[in-house]
């Protein structure tokens, strides 16, 4: 396991609810069984508990981990209210010492060094699976806590986050569609997704479905072969992202979108499940100067999130598609406000971020009526501004 790329793990570009320290709490615990360093931050509990996946990674020290920590527990926290879910957000992460392997009893150890900080927290953080960690791990964590999401189905889980995410992904790439072609119908038009693992390849299905022409990315070759199946183009990365087509999908890690793509980039839209896709959130500013759409990542890769909060609530399994299929609104609107307020669709998204929670903190202090509010649908941007003045 190598070094998260700077993107992923180094300093956040993204406002103070993504970077500094405004976060309701910072647990770092070492592991009684194992000497792993245990983090878990919550950024917010204003509209429910915190949700967040926990990551199994090797960083370069102490001081990359709880700041990798601090940051995705904040995106998290706008990734909720933007979807109107009932969830703050909280992230976890384990980082083992130098040595320690990650399987067989090791990982069983690691596990129960880290179940004992959800059960310290005591249900103002819930995990789930994340970059690591998977939903047979989830179930090993739900033998020792009820704070535990995404177990396999058939531990009573929603399991794998992948395909729900994908399932948003898709949502959103039909409000990018009819925002820039005048049509939602993905058939026909020339995609790009460039990265192929749990949320690419079942993203890169639905749109071979839909009668798209694709073009798939990834650095595992072995990936040719689901581009063989579907019929589609395999290109290496760089020229995936600067091809000549409708709409390029990023689905690997964050940053893929810097400031040399934004200048060589060919493609009307910008729409993918990697977080913190830009390498700067200046680049939204240079984009839509170039009349590129880029869709906020936070608000069409929420899918996942979406799902695991059914499971919070104990909602009906046969809710979540759509639900998850609302993300394609909620993206028309913020959209629309961009147009109409001269702003990217980031800063609208944010705006829409903000003002949920904004109101949820000032109608109780804390535990307003918004808490029950998951599913919702959330304000418009708009509407958000128009109170805010
Ligand atoms: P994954 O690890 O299953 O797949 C990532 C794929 O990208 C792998 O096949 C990998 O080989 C490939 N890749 C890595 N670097 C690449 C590069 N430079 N060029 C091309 N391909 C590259 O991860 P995933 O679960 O599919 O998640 C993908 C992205 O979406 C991540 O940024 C993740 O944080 C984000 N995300 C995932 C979920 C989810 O439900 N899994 C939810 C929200 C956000």
């Amino acid at each position: 396991m190598s070094a998260l790329p700077a993107t992923e793990n180094g300093a956040s570009r993204r406002s103070s609810a993504a970077t500094g320290f405004d976060h309701e709490l910072l647990l770092v615990r070492r592991g009684p069984r194992t000497s792993a360093q245990l983090i878990t931050a919550v950024h917010s509990t204003v509209l429910g508990p915190s949700l967040g996946g926990c990551r199994l990674w090797r960083y370069a020290d102490l001081d990359a981990a709880i700041a990798d920590a601090l940051r995705l527990a904040g995106a998290m926290t706008l990734k909720a209210a933007a979807a109107g879910l009932a969830l703050g957000g909280g992230k976890s992460v384990i980082f083992p010492p130098v040595g320690l392997a990650l399987d067989g009893d090791a990982r069983a150890a690691l596990l129960a060094d880290f179940a004992e900080s959800l059960e310290l927290l005591d249900g103002i953080y819930i995990t789930a699976e994340d970059v690591g960690t998977t939903p047979e791990d989830m179930a090993v964590l739900s033998g020792y806590s009820t704070h535990v999401t995404g177990a396999p189905p058939s531990d009573g889980g929603s399991g794998d986050p992948g395909e729900f995410t994908a399932a948003g992904v898709y949502a959103g790439l039909r409000a990018c569609a009819r925002h820039c072609f005048g049509s939602p119908d993905l058939g026909g038009r020339s995609v790009a997704v460039v990265g192929v693992g749990r949320v690419g390849a079942p993203l890169a299905r639905r749109l071979a479905a839909a009668g798209a022409s694709l073009v798939l990315a990834d650095l595992n070759p072995a990936k040719q072969e689901l581009a063989r199946a579907l019929g589609a183009q395999w290109l290496p990365t760089e020229q995936a992202l600067r091809a000549e087509l409708d709409v390029v999908c990023p689905c690997a890690l964050g940053g893929a979108i810097d400031r040399d793509v934004c200048r060589d980039l060919q493609a009307r839209v910008i729409c993918g499940s990697a977080n913190n896709q830009l390498a700067d959130d200046g680049l939204a500013d240079a984009l839509a100067e170039r009349g590129v759409l880029y869709a906020p990542d936070f608000i069409v890769n929420a899918g996942g999130l979406i799902s695991v909060a059914g499971e919070v609530e104990h909602r009906d399994r046969a809710r979540v598609p759509a639900a998850i299929a609302g993300i394609e609104d909620t993206l028309a609107r913020i959209l629309d406000h961009a147009r109409h307020a001269g702003i990217t669709p980031l800063a609208a998204a944010l705006v829409l971020a903000r003002e949920r929670i904004e109101r949820a903190s000032a109608l109780t202090g804390a535990d307003g009526g918004e808490r029950m509010a998951g599913w919702s649908t959330p304000p418009s941007p708009a509407s958000a501004a128009a109170r805010s003045r």
